[in-house]
């Protein structure tokens, strides 16, 4: 994964690059989810780093050694700074590097699709569901609650979906399982594979 350095002790905003997903995030979902939810993390993220002897520290290790408050609002304002990057209306396909590699320990791609919705979709309550890779490049699903991000487990996050309901409730209420089977549609592969 890319890291993200603060300046002068401050995170930005992580962009976002599209003002709606075609027919699988709205522009309102979006607005609400970036313009509010994301906006109030990284504010409070900014309100409690001054005094926390962890000013100037890259977001993962904001996040490797931090509690409580401070690191639920940085593990998400990291966790969804990945989400909104690894989507597009025009997305890369797969490449043969990631394919490769998700065959070896998933058996095939679909397999591999079949697991992570499932597993995001048994999700109970808030969190996220990622692939990561470990330290021997074994990719792995992890279902994490809340703000948690797999930098906690020494991996490195690779691709996520997030299944807090702020995420899908205006477009699919309830229909979380729905949510995840759609967002194979937006995922940018090349955006995925950079990560590795
Ligand atoms: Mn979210």
């Amino acid at each position: 994964m890319k890291d993200i350095k603060p300046v002068n002790g401050q995170f930005a905003m992580p962009a976002l690059p599209y003002e709606a997903l075609g027919n699988v995030i709205s522009k309102e979902t979006l607005s609400f989810h970036h313009g509010k939810h994301l906006k109030a993390y990284v504010d409070n993220l900014n309100k409690m780093l001054p005094g926390s002897g962890l000013e100037n520290l890259p977001l993962s290790e904001v996040i490797y050694k931090a509690e409580g408050g401070l690191f639920n609002n940085a593990g998400q304002v990291l966790n969804h700074a990945m989400y909104f990057e690894q989507f597009s209306n025009n997305p890369q396909p797969m490449g043969n590097r990631l394919k490769v590699m998700l065959e070896r320990d998933f058996g095939s791609v679909e397999a591999f699709m079949k697991e992570f919705e499932q597993k995001g979709a048994t999700l109970f309550g808030s969190g996220w569901v990622w692939l990561s890779a470990d330290k021997d490049g074994k990719l792995v699903i992890t279902q994490q609650k809340n703000a948690e991000n797999p930098v906690t487990l020494g991996l490195n996050p690779l691709l996520t979906f997030d299944v807090w309901e702020h995420a899908y409730y205006l477009d699919y209420q309830n229909r979380r399982a729905d949510y995840l089977t759609a967002l194979w549609q937006i995922v940018d592969w090349q955006v995925v594979e950079d990560r590795l």
